[in-house]
């Protein structure tokens, strides 16, 4: 399901709905999507819902 990238992988991360989250842990702030989502920058799964 996860093919060697390309554009096609960007179109679709704009067709869903992403959520802003909030790392707890470095304070980053970014958009996540899915379930499990981790910090793009340390990479932690101790985010939160940023509303
Ligand atoms: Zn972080």
């Amino acid at each position: 399901m996860c093919s060697s990238g390309g554009p096609m992988a960007d179109i679709d991360l704009k067709k869903l709905k992403t959520k802003k989250y909030h790392c707890k842990d470095c304070g980053n702030s970014f958009k996540g999507l899915g379930k499990k989502v981790v910090c793009p920058s340390c990479q932690s799964d101790n985010v939160e819902l940023a509303e």
